[in-house]
């Protein structure tokens, strides 16, 4: 089947509903749901006395909930518990094993957890996680200072002791959780406690095709056990089966990348489905991030209509509830089966993401959630779906995740009503209690568990997630066991509730673009959705060259592609810009920061008025991907935004000063006059419009020189200034040479302050030209560039620094001042991650950035490669070349290498592409190996990996820099939450998008005036 040929459902059409309001959505569900009041009340009493029952044979609780019940993740104890347990069973190394211990140790108030939980699980791990026998014995004196005693123990034990006592408390958690940690083992363990299972196999997500093949024998090994000891030839509902995480599959399970998903991941795929389909047992699709709901979709379509699968009625796929279109994706699925006429198997869960959901969405600028924002919303749109799937039987096998009394209780409603059977399935080690009470008021309830098998040290990534999706203060786990809280309270009826409260959104949760309360967020499209990609292509390709004389604009990527052409500023046209502009500064500024506010508004909204066109040059122009593109618009519209909030603030009234009676102090902020902004080619719209905002909320006029290679993005800002309201006097574009258009700027007397982004030695040059200069000394505001680096330890988690480390440094094809240069990994893991860095990039597109499944496009010119193809011969001559990845030839293509070298001394200076240079460390070295890096003088962006507070100090203490990233990439500083500027050779501050940015656009003027000279102070008089 040809990868992208039509599909028999237009899965497209659920994207068209991923963001809508979630009033619409709660409504559209409600519509669904034909509950009358009687049956939602016996709905609720069955639940009550689930609950109750459940309550009483508190011996089968699981562990979590027992852990829960302790430790809620509201307390700084068990945070401390998840992320010591977390980090480590993957921590190689003793030193850091015994730092983690430490810092878990010292940061909790224990006592008032101890022995507090009847379950001995909880007691034995926290005890067992915190200390060992020995110390619980030594707590039996009453009121102790535990945590005292705690850390005075780990000092005189010493951390080995207290180690072998963690390990151990690890172990038997492990096996509680675990089902075994192989499949046999698994197999046998569930023959012997008689459960019916979804084997899962622990595992993040896969970063290379190395990983990908992996995991890929785990599944096929785990169908050839399940396949061997199914004599009885059960089926896919009676025998056991196993879920497949998609994202295991591929390391680049994306939608962007949507043919070789089809290409690369699906013949996996395939070749699992046929292994099940040939012993009859069953595969579910587990269901992921929103984002890549569609292309789940679309890969369940090809198997569904496989005709080398005949007969197979055991393909399965996990539906969430808490999308807000997850009815909809049920009414296709059912469809699909229908046509297709093979019973599927669907999984109904309310979903596992929603914190990251949230998160992401906020992050992205998105219109909305994907998700609901109350947690009854959630439930209600589980009962419709779970309504909806029922009905949709025999074309679909009905299987119910959940932990819930009161939705088990409404789905068994609903299902002996239909006279449909269902299965019910639970997370292995949770809903025991529950279940069983389930069993005794329903009779044989078909049951399944979720059953994760795989060694202790993938358990613990798994062990979280569950955890905090379980562990929220509204979820149904957390408060079962709570007997404080009336059984009639924890299965409250949620239709009951969403009409009580209102249809949310929820009261504490923003939309996306509210979150900055008093200024909107940047909005940004959703490129997992393919008409926001097709109208990005359709904006690049019908991309009209604008008029104009002089020399041509080509586009990185292909030389021949003539974008226009811009001539350059002539010195005529410099002296009466200036003059211009000199005479209407006083103007602008005399109207207040609070008219000037009203500009900058008008010009971040027409900025995302013309996205498409403005991230269309971006493609074109300056080389960069869609998702850079779209960056670049929203941090130009952010910076329009947030300095009209600081222009309201600071510029619009004088601020009064404290003093004596009888005078009057205060101290206003004005324009200096005509600032020259010279920005460069690497952010040709964020930064060129982020000084010129600067400056224009101060009350300057201005002259702008954009970098010689982005002429045209600048030139479209300017005519977008222009359509918002700015006089063509307070804003005048000079395109040219540095050298030339660039040095008439600073040297023109009329020039009132500079502000410049771009390399050290620009800087320099400038600064020399400005202090040769007679009369005032004027401001430079210089931002430029640094030699990142980024500290990893072994605590840190593999996966998330691989995924860091690859954006930082080959994001934007390397070309941001922020970017990663220098990777510090400690010896003992340095070999695994950099086989882990070569298999992340060879996963990486490389080429035409018109094309959305690219990530790295071209470097900006054939000057810039050279410099890249020099840095990269010296490397092999001089260092170790570990990998480089092919790219295209035609065009200013460069593509990534990863090197090694000796130290951050082998780099002279900051080599400006995708190249990632490696140092290995030893850990005892670590303060003298970051003082090599501080030592180079620059100070801009600094990434560290960890999970320990004390190493993250001690780099930080060491190496300065202006913006510090834990545990996340360095790069994408956001306008007002991540300032951006450095220090040292990395720039003179103050920060862009950050509260003092203004201040050196600004003179500042104080007035004193003596009121008891004009007969007295009235205030004073009227005491
Ligand atoms: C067998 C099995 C398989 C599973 N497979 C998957 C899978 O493939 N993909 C997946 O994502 N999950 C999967 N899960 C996890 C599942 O999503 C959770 O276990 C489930 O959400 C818990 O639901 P509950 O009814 O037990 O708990 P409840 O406590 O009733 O509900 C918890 C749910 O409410 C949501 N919630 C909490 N607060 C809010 C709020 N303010 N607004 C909106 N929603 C809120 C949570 O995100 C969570 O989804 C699976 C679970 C089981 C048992």
């Amino acid at each position: 089947m040809n990868a992208l040929r039509p599909t028999l459902v237009n899965w497209d059409e659920l994207d068209a509903l991923k963001y809508r309001p979630e009033q619409s959505a709660i409504a559209s569900v409600l519509s669904r749901l034909s509950f009358d009041q009687t049956a939602r009340n016996s709905i609720q009493a069955d639940a009550c006395d689930l609950v109750r029952a459940a309550r009483h044979s508190a011996s089968r609780r699981g562990l979590v909930e027992n852990f829960l019940q302790e430790f809620s993740l509201g307390t700084k104890e068990g945070l401390a518990l998840m992320c010591l347990a977390e980090a480590l069973l993957r921590t190689p190394d003793q030193p850091t094993r015994d730092r983690l211990i430490a810092e878990a140790v010292g940061g909790g108030d224990w006592a008032s957890h101890l022995g507090s939980s009847s379950s001995f699980l909880v007691n034995a791990s926290t005890w067992g996680l915190m200390l060992t026998g020995r110390l619980v014995a030594r707590d039996d004196s009453p009121g102790g200072d535990i945590t005292g005693l705690l850390r005075k123990m780990v000092a005189r034990l010493g951390a080995p002791m207290i180690r072998a006592g963690i390990a151990q408390a690890m172990r038997i958690m492990g096996e509680q959780f675990v089902l075994g940690a192989t499949i046999k083992d698994a197999l046998e363990r569930a023959r012997r406690e008689n459960y019916l299972c979804s084997f899962d196999m622990l595992g993040e997500g896969a970063r290379s095709a190395q990983d990908a093949a992996r995991y890929e024998a785990a599944y096929v090994e785990a169908l050839n056990a399940i396949a061997a000891a199914a004599t009885d030839k059960a089926g896919p509902e009676t025998g056991h089966g196993i879920s497949v995480k998609l994202s295991a599959l591929s390391p680049r399970y994306e939608a962007l990348q949507e043919a070789r998903v089809m290409e690369e991941l699906y013949p996996r795929l395939l070749r699992l489905a046929r292994l099940a389909a040939d012993a009859d047992i069953n595969m579910t699709l587990d269901a992921e991030e929103a984002d890549r709901l569609v292309i789940s979709l679309r890969l369940l379509e090809r198997l569904a209509r496989e005709t080398t699968l005949p007969n197979w009625n055991g393909l399965g796929l996990a539906v969430q509830a808490y999308q807000r279109r997850a009815p909809e994706v049920i009414d296709r699925v059912i469809n699909l089966a229908r046509i297709t006429n093979r019973r599927l198997m669907v999984r109904l869960v309310k979903g596992a993401y929603w914190d990251s959901e949230i998160k992401r969405a906020q992050v992205q600028g998105r219109t909305d959630y994907p998700v609901y924002t109350t947690k009854p919303a959630t439930d209600v749109s589980y009962l419709a779906c779970a309504q909806t799937l029922i009905a949709g039987h025999p074309h679909v096998y009905c299987q119910f995740a959940t932990h819930n009394a009161h939705t088990l209780s409404a789905v068994q409603h609903m299902a002996s009503k239909a006279g449909v059977a269902v299965e019910f399935q639970r997370l292995h080690g949770m809903g025991e209690a529950l279940y069983a009470a389930a069993r005794e008021a329903f009779g044989d309830i078909c049951l399944r568990a979720y059953a994760p098998v795989g060694a202790h040290k993938d358990l613990l990534p798994y062990l979280v997630r569950r955890l905090l999706e379980n562990g929220a203060n509204t979820s149904f786990v957390n408060l079962l066991l709570d007997e404080a809280t009336p059984a009639e309270e924890v299965v409250g009826d949620p239709i009951a509730m969403l009409q009580t409260a209102g249809a949310g959104p929820h009261p504490r949760l923003p939309l996306p673009l509210g979150l900055y309360g008093d200024r909107a967020n940047s909005i940004g499209p959703d490129l997992s959705i393919r008409v926001e990609r097709e109208r990005l292509q359709a904006a690049v390709n019908n991309f009209t060259p604008p008029s104009g004389l002089g020399p041509v604009v080509v586009s990185p990527q292909r030389k021949d592609l003539i974008l226009g052409h811009v001539a350059e500023t002539e010195a005529s046209d410099i002296d009466v810009a200036f003059a211009q502009a000199r005479a209407a500064q006083p103007g602008w500024d005399a109207v207040g920061g609070a008219e000037r506010a009203k500009l900058l508004e008008a010009m971040g909204e027409i900025l995302e008025e013309h996205r498409e066109e403005l991230i269309a040059l971006c493609v074109l122009e300056a080389g960069k991907t869609y998702a850079d593109g779209i960056a670049e618009v929203r941090e130009a519209a952010d910076f329009c935004r947030y300095y009209a909030g600081l222009a309201r603030a600071r510029f619009a009234q004088p601020k009064i000063l404290r003093g004596p009676v009888g005078e009057r102090n205060s101290l206003s902020l004005h324009g200096r006059g005509v600032f020259v902004c010279i920005s460069p080619w690497n952010f040709p719209l964020a930064i060129f419009t982020g000084q010129v905002v600067a400056a224009l909320a101060a009350g300057n006029a201005v002259i702008a020189k954009p970098a010689e290679q982005t002429p045209l993005i600048a030139q479209k800002a300017v005519q977008l200034f222009k359509a918002a309201g700015l006089a063509a006097d307070l804003l005048t574009f000079a395109p040219g040479e540095g050298r030339t258009v660039g040095e008439m700027l600073i040297r023109h007397p009329g020039c009132d302050g500079v502000a410049f982004t771009g390399g050290t030695e620009t800087a320099w040059r400038i600064n020399r030209i400005l202090a040769e200069r007679n009369g005032p000394i004027i401001p430079f505001i210089a931002e430029t560039g640094g030699l990142n680096g980024m500290f990893i330890d072994t605590s840190a988690q593999r996966e998330q620094v691989i995924d860091d480390v690859i954006l930082s440094a080959f994001g934007s094809a390397g070309q941001r001042c922020s970017a990663l240069r220098l990777l510090f990994v400690p010896d003992e893991i340095a070999d695994d991650m950099i086989e882990g860095l070569k298999g992340a990039m060879d996963a990486l597109v490389v080429g035409d950035p018109a094309d959305p499944a690219t990530d790295v496009g071209p470097v900006i010119d054939g000057e810039a490669r050279a410099v890249l193809e020099a840095h990269l011969e010296r490397l092999e001559r001089q260092a170790k070349v570990l990998h480089r990845l092919p790219a295209p030839v035609e065009g200013s293509f460069f593509g990534p290498v990863l090197a090694e070298i000796p130290s951050a001394d082998f780099l002279e200076k900051e080599v400006f592409g995708p190249i990632l240079h490696l140092v290995r460390y030893e850990p005892s070295d670590l303060e003298h190996v970051a003082s090599g890096l501080a030592r180079k003088g620059y100070a801009l962006t600094l990434g560290i990996h960890s999970r320990i507070d004390g190493f993250s100090e001690t780099v930080r203490r060491i190496v300065p820099a202006g913006n510090v990233y834990v545990n996340r990439s360095i790069i994408g500083a956001v306008v007002g939450v991540q300032p951006f500027g450095g220090e040292g050779l990395s720039g003179t501050g103050p920060k862009a998008g950050g509260p003092n940015a203004l201040t050196r656009y600004a003179v500042e003027r104080a007035l004193s005036v003596n009121t008891a000279a004009q007969g007295g102070d009235p205030e004073l008089m009227n005491l």
